[in-house]
């Protein structure tokens, strides 16, 4: 069992997990599922009015629901976007991003504090993985924005700071949860997962059969590139991946997307584009019918640290371009909270360099 501060983490817990916890507390079955939808609608022990007194605090001797704590919240003028800077109870912060889409409300939510990845581009991995966090701090960011808004959200994708394929078993079970029924009913379908490309997690994703999309953060498209920016391609290589791609959609259905970063001078030429293409056909196709793909072209937000530069407007237009006349599906990503440091890992990182300096 999942404790914080030495107490048991309810909002870790499925109803199965909490009917067993309430169980010893000598509770009947059915107020599980009381206790559930309460935490999912982002209230605490103490505003759970339908159980009695006692019984709240005998819970709260034993167990709590922790929900992060809006540290910092941006609210962009030009479009709506809100990024909150959430603190969790040993003091570390996260980023989640709160976005308005036609289709519906999505929040992109953190997965880790820091990255062990190390992609050169990114402000998160700057630093290193600090730990992983819980699948009730998952979820909590979905219940904590959703309840600040007031606003449902029904869609969410993992492409906040971390690697969620590297928190494996809590990112399941955050699946489960936010699917449940009982609490926010967020079913796969809405749910995207963006992995750097760790293989054998990909693959054991593909075994759970679930109908989230897969998101690649691919970014180069040939070896030497890709691994110059990403160290983890020199363990699994463009092709693995492509191989894992493939069986993937073999085993799920669903279309994969593609995430490729433009950066001035070093991805972002006609022959990239090309290349790009060529690597995405041949490798994914090689043996089976094509499948549907997308590809989301970023201009690189520049991050102080990595001296990497966007792409220009013609560049990225070209690319973009290119890849739909060779027949593969691409478009620019519209840039939401331009104005608020939206993008992925730089608040937290603006406020870890705030605090150092505030030590010196
Ligand atoms: N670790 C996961 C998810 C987190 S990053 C992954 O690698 O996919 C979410 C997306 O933002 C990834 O595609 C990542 O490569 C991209 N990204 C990170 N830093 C960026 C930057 N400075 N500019 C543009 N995209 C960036």
């Amino acid at each position: 069992m999942l404790t914080v501060n030495g107490k048991a983490d309810l909002l870790s817990m499925n109803i199965p997990e909490l009917e067993e916890f309430l169980c010893l507390l000598g509770e009947p079955k059915y107020r599980a599922k009381q206790v559930f939808s309460w935490m999912h609608r982002g209230v605490s022990i103490d505003g759970m009015t339908d159980i009695s007194k006692k019984l709240r605090e005998k819970l709260s001797e034993t167990a709590l629901v922790d929900f992060p704590s809006v540290e910092q919240k941006l609210v962009s003028k030009l479009d709506g976007t809100v990024k909150y800077l959430f603190g969790l109870h040993d003091g570390n912060v996260i980023e989640s991003v709160f976005m308005r889409y036609k289709h519906g409300n999505t929040i992109c939510i953190s997965s880790e504090v820091g990255c062990p990845m190390g992609c050169k581009f990114c402000a998160s991995t700057i630093g290193g993985l600090v730990r992983r966090l819980s699948p009730a701090e998952l979820l909590g960011q979905v219940i904590a924005a959703q309840r600040d808004m007031g606003e449902r959200i029904s869609n969410i994708v993992m492409m906040g700071i971390g690697e969620p394929l590297d928190n494996f078993d809590n990112t399941l079970k955050f699946l489960s949860l936010v699917g449940d029924p009982s609490g926010l009913n967020i079913g796969s379908r809405h749910i995207s997962l963006s992995t750097c490309g760790l293989v054998d997690k990909i693959d054991e994703l593909a075994r759970h059969d679930l109908q989230i999309t897969l998101s690649i953060s691919l970014h180069a498209a040939d070896d030497e590139t890709r691994s110059s920016i990403m160290p983890v391609n020199n363990k699994w290589n463009i092709e693995s991946l492509l191989d894992a791609c493939r069986r993937y959609f073999a085993a799920t259905g669903r279309r994969i997307s593609f995430e490729y970063t433009l950066i001035a001078g070093k991805n972002d030429s006609p022959e990239y584009a090309k290349r790009l293409a060529h690597t995405l056909k041949h490798g994914l196709y090689r043996s089976s019918k094509p499948f549907p793909i997308h590809v989301n072209l970023i201009p690189v937000n520049e991050v102080e640290e990595s001296g990497f530069s966007r792409s220009s407007g013609d560049a990225v237009k070209k690319f973009c371009e290119i890849l739909n006349s060779l027949g593969v599906n691409a478009t620019v990503r519209r840039k939401l909270g331009g104005d608020i440091n939206a993008s992925c890992g730089q608040l937290r990182r603006a406020k870890l360099k705030a605090d150092s300096e505030a030590d010196e």
